[in-house]
């Protein structure tokens, strides 16, 4: 039986005919701009996005950290959510590469910062203070999407008070799919996005920052100073190409497989937390965790299963006999029949 990966969606293997588009690619080197697929994919997204540019890089931290950085100079600020991807899990890069100081702000359960909050949190200028250049959001939040309303009021907010305003888009196609939106409804708002073609898209590696051509080209720069300027890497523009031609819609069978996980669950009598999108999070009494990690391990099903709060996770190597056999090895562990 082949495994079944919860851990997160970026663990899809490319299919075989991502492959093939990928085989067949036509390349170029990108430092030079020569690169006619990666080139055709920057295009592609910032159409579909309503950007003037776009580009292509390696990772989703990369590309938040190139945004930060083409955003703000040495002694700039950024307001952050503090439980925020681009603040926590990045490794700190806005300050330890960018001189960029981040202000975290707490965020509500939607993943939104209360904007009283930031206008609060906005620096006088003065040379006591860092300069507060952007707020930074994240969609989708821990499987959620962020109210469209509150991105216009953020939107309204940034410009009254001369801020930019960044995406951490990493699942933001989950969030257009929930929300039955075409994505350039939830990026119209924005400065600036990132966006990962490794997640529930299926790539196999790549995101692209969009933005106006200023600030992708200053991107571009810091990109190179990072030591991201990559050559012939039209071989995986073509499988990030390939995804969103054709795994875009599909990804609201991944929200339905998660609501199914999540239904099941609750039938077995456990407590979930389920979102719109890919995202669930199931409470297992910790006093039962060590029968769920034997069960998992019998059945071949990747969890990390940290505590008593468990992200599982929906992606295009999830179909519906996984979930059966997911919700099979949960009763198990419970001792229940099935
Ligand atoms: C995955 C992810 C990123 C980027 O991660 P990489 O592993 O660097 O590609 C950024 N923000 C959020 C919210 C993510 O989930």
């Amino acid at each position: 039986m082949p495994p079944i990966d919860l851990r997160s969606d970026t663990v899809t293997r490319p299919t075989a005919a991502m492959r093939a588009a990928m085989l067949a690619a036509e390349v170029g080197d990108d430092v030079y701009g020569d690169d006619p697929t990666v080139n055709a994919l920057q295009l592609k997204l910032a159409d579909m996005l309503g950007f003037a540019a776009g580009l292509f890089v390696p990772s989703g931290t990369q590309s938040n950290l190139l945004a930060l950085m083409a955003h703000c100079e040495r002694g700039d600020e950024y307001i952050v959510g503090m439980d925020a991807h681009t603040y926590k899990y990045e490794g700190g890069g806005a300050a330890v590469l960018g001189s960029i100081q981040p202000q975290p702000l707490p965020q509500a359960g939607d993943g939104s910062i209360p904007l009283d909050a930031v206008r609060a949190a906005i620096k006088p200028i003065d040379p006591h203070f860092a300069r507060t250049k952007i707020l930074c959001l994240e969609n989708t939040w821990h499987g959620r999407p962020l109210p469209l309303d509150y991105l216009a009021e953020a939107r309204a907010l940034c410009d009254a008070r001369g801020l930019g305003l960044h995406l951490d888009g990493a699942r933001l196609f989950n969030a257009a799919v929930a929300q039955g939106v075409p994505a350039a409804e939830i990026t119209r708002h924005f400065d600036s996005v990132s966006v990962c073609l490794s997640k529930g898209l299926g790539a196999p590696v790549g995101s692209v920052l969009l933005g106006n051509a200023v600030l992708v080209e200053k991107a571009r720069r810091w990109r190179k100073v990072l030591g991201g300027g990559w050559r012939q890497a039209g071989i995986l523009a073509a499988g990030c190409s390939y995804a969103l031609d054709h795994h875009v819609e599909r990804l609201a069978d991944d929200h339905r497989r998660a609501t199914d996980l999540a239904r099941g669950l609750e039938a077995r009598g456990l407590k979930v937390e389920a979102t719109p999108t890919n995202l669930l999070f199931v409470h297992v009494p910790e006093a039962r965790l060590d029968a769920l990690r034997a069960a998992f391990a019998d059945a071949g099903i990747l969890a990390s299963i940290g505590g008593p709060r468990i992200r599982l996770a929906t992606h295009l190597d999830i179909d519906d006999v996984a979930v059966e056999r997911t919700l099979a090895a949960f009763a198990r562990s419970l001792g229940l029949a099935g």
